[in-house]
């Protein structure tokens, strides 16, 4: 067993308790705790990073499986995740792993540049941190996108958004793009459905644009009778057109029955289709469907003369017309990092 890692953003308070600064949820955490995350406990006064070097596994991906439709589309990814996450999303999809405690899981143990060889042995040109929140294991983020700076290999950030101001600046240091879930436009929703805040999630979104050169996407997952109003998808376009931009690539996603939300049914297509229109006639300019197979919704086609530039069946990309970051037919440049 490797030895464990001391926590970065934490205050040690009264009583060998320690206030954790990571992320808003701002836990307390008394002697020989854990904070609601499950990985980052208080050990004789001092909070170590429980999930430091400990993924659960890894995985080669296509990356318009995280989703990302405007970051080298068409190539694999590195993805891993470790065991925990800050959120308590009651539809989680990944809830054997974002519920599991460390002990409950047979994570692996991998340094930065054992993460880092792995990419380099499947000649992938980026990484992935995902399926829990990789929030809530930013010095494990920290290390890897750091070295794999200096080695050429992106670093991808899949993530609800939910952290704290100072923290972030830290934890996307050396990050190249993320996948933002904005998972409804609600307090309400997010208060019951998730234990998180609305409005820390828009403010890591204006952040990332204002602040950084991340290029980041947008996904919703949309639950039926829960986040899939028109109003509620019109409300979420007018914010994001007046506090992002048209440009920014937004993803509505099928949900699927799990953890504690088996009484839902299945997202249909047509609320997928729905949810597009609305974003594609409030003006913003790409809008894609997820977890269906839908070649006309899930190609990218350019802003200016409509041509399909690229052209994909769910995570798979059939065609490829881009070209110099530009519509091959008309010369618009097309947002986005491409090859
Ligand atoms: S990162 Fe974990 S321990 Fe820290 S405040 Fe958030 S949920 Fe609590």
């Amino acid at each position: 067993m490797s030895e464990l890692k001391i926590a970065d953003w934490w205050e040690a308070k009264e009583n060998g308790k320690i206030l954790c600064t990571l992320c808003p949820r701002y836990c307390t955490i008394g002697e020989g705790q854990k904070g609601f995350c499950y990985i980052r406990e208080n050990i004789d006064g001092k909070l170590y990073s429980m999930g430091y070097g400990r993924p659960t596994g890894f995985a080669i991906d296509p990356i318009e499986k995280k989703p990302l439709s405007h970051f080298y589309p068409g190539s694999d990814i590195l993805s891993f995740g470790t065991a925990g996450c800050n959120l308590g999303c009651k539809f989680c999809q990944n809830w054997s792993i974002s519920k599991a405690k460390l002990d409950d899981i047979n994570s692996l143990e991998a340094t930065p540049e054992d993460v880092i060889g792995v990419a380099k042995k499947y000649g992938v040109n980026s990484i992935a941190y995902t399926y829990n929140d990789p929030t809530i294991f930013g010095e494990y983020v920290i290390d890897i996108s750091r070295l794999g700076r200096q080695e050429g290999i992106k670093s991808v950030m899949v993530t609800a958004g939910y952290i704290d101001k100072n923290a972030r600046k830290d934890v996307y240091k050396y990050i190249d793009a993320a996948n933002v879930d904005l998972k409804a436009f609600s307090e309400t929703f997010y208060h019951k459905l998730t234990f998180s805040h609305l409005n820390d999630v828009l403010d890591t979104l204006v952040w990332l644009k204002n602040e950084t050169d991340i290029w980041f996407e947008i996904t919703t997952l949309l639950i039926p009778d829960e986040n899939d109003s028109d109003e509620e998808i019109q409300k979420m376009c007018n914010w994001i057109l007046q506090n992002l931009s048209d440009q920014i690539p937004i993803h509505f996603t099928a949900f699927h029955p799990d953890f504690k939300m088996m009484n839902k049914t299945r997202t249909p297509a047509s609320t997928l289709k729905r949810a597009r229109k609305i974003a594609l006639s409030s003006g913003i300019k790409f809008c894609y469907i997820g977890n269906v197979n839908d070649t006309v919704e899930q190609t990218t086609y350019c802003p200016n003369c409509t041509e399909p530039l690229i052209i994909r069946d769910w995570h798979s990309v059939l065609d490829y017309k881009i070209k110099d970051s530009s519509c091959y037919k008309c010369g618009t440049v097309i947002p986005g990092v491409f090859n």
